[in-house]
């Protein structure tokens, strides 16, 4: 299972992206980003902050 969590990433955001899907998790997220936060992730950057949290 792959979670995103917005905190982790500096936010105070309660909004947490989770599903088995990395893909779907990551597309959940980027929305949230660009919607609330206004920062636009590529999803390759995503992709690397869940890989390093392993
Ligand atoms: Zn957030």
């Amino acid at each position: 299972m792959s979670r995103f969590v917005c905190k982790d990433y500096g936010f105070e955001c309660d909004f947490v992206a989770e599903g088995d899907d990395v893909s779907k998790v990551i597309d959940e997220y980027s929305k949230h980003s660009a919607e609330v936060h206004g920062i636009e992730y590529s999803k390759e950057a995503l992709m690397q902050f869940i890989i390093r949290k392993g």
